[in-house]
């Protein structure tokens, strides 16, 4: 039945899908946001466990399935909507008895939009209990990869800005019908538990700036700030006397740097009408 272009791979595997309402730690206190319900397997685990369940599903066709699956559950609404789309606060006090509970998201995203799904959930003002979402193993070692490793770059950053990262465990892609091209990993974001040290002078400006830093991974640190001076070798001295104060040699590459690291550097490199 899968339709091309939605990213449809159904998990069969009950003992999966159990593991993944486990790992969110769903109770009935909980209220829950799905996306992509699909044939609403995981729907209807998320229903027995959590106090309410709103799942956003994008294709018309499986909605006569969902209503047949999920008619013994009472606290399940689904709503066919592209969750990139929704206006996820407006729909929280909408759509659930109690909004003020404790929100979380869990699915077993369609890999096609890992990332724009992620940064819409974090860049929305929601504060998000959990997020815990089944994605592409690598684009999982990307969220949650240690400073100075090939994964770590932009996206790692831009997670761990707003939450904690951790790989719950992996799923082989035989647990999918169809079975997709690569093998899975479930993620789980929590609330950071401590605050950063510093905030970033624009959080826009800021991931920009990170995205530059890592524009070419493979040469330093140096090499991939030296184009904010231009051909100003004034301009030059300066970024050279930022990084020696913050102690942070020219000739690293930029995937050694840590978060607390990227900001000071940016917010100096702001100081000083650099950035
Ligand atoms: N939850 C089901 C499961 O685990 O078997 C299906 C998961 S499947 C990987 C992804 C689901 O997301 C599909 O049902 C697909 O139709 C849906 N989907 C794709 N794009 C979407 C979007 N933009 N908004 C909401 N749902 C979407």
């Amino acid at each position: 039945h899968a339709k091309k272009g939605f990213g449809q791979n159904f998990l069969t595997d009950l003992n999966v899908l159990k593991n993944i309402v486990k790992a969110a730690a769903i109770t009935k206190e909980d209220n829950v946001i799905e996306i992509g319900p699909g044939l609403g397997a995981l729907t209807e685990q998320l229903a027995q466990a959590a106090g309410q369940v709103v799942a956003l599903e994008i294709d018309t066709d499986l909605l006569p399935v969902l209503d047949e699956v999920l008619s013994p559950y009472d606290n399940v609404k689904v709503l066919n909507q592209d969750v990139l789309k929704a206006d996820l606060p407006a729909l929280i006090q909408e759509q659930f008895a109690d909004p003020g509970r404790p929100i979380k998201v869990v699915a077993n995203l369609p890999y096609y939009i890992t990332s724009p799904i992620l940064m819409g959930l974090l860049e929305s003002p929601v504060a998000w209990s959990a997020i815990c979402v089944m994605m592409q193993k690598e684009v999982a070692q990307r969220l949650t990869a240690q400073p100075g490793t090939k994964e770590y770059g932009s996206l790692t950053l831009a997670i761990e800005y707003r939450m904690q990262a951790r790989i719950a465990f992996g799923v082989s892609r035989h647990a999918f019908v169809p079975a997709p091209n690569v093998d899975s990993a479930i993620v789980v974001l929590t609330p950071r538990t401590q605050p950063l040290a510093a905030k970033p002078y624009d959080e826009g400006k800021f991931f920009g700036f990170v995205k530059n830093c890592f524009a070419h991974r493979r040469k330093s640190l140096w090499n991939n700030l030296k184009p904010l001076a231009g051909k100003d070798a004034d301009k030059q001295v300066v970024i050279q006397n930022v990084l020696a104060e913050l102690s942070i040699s020219p000739q690293l590459r930029p995937e050694k740097l840590t978060l607390e690291q990227f900001i000071t550097l940016a917010n100096q490199l702001h100081a000083q009408k650099l950035l």
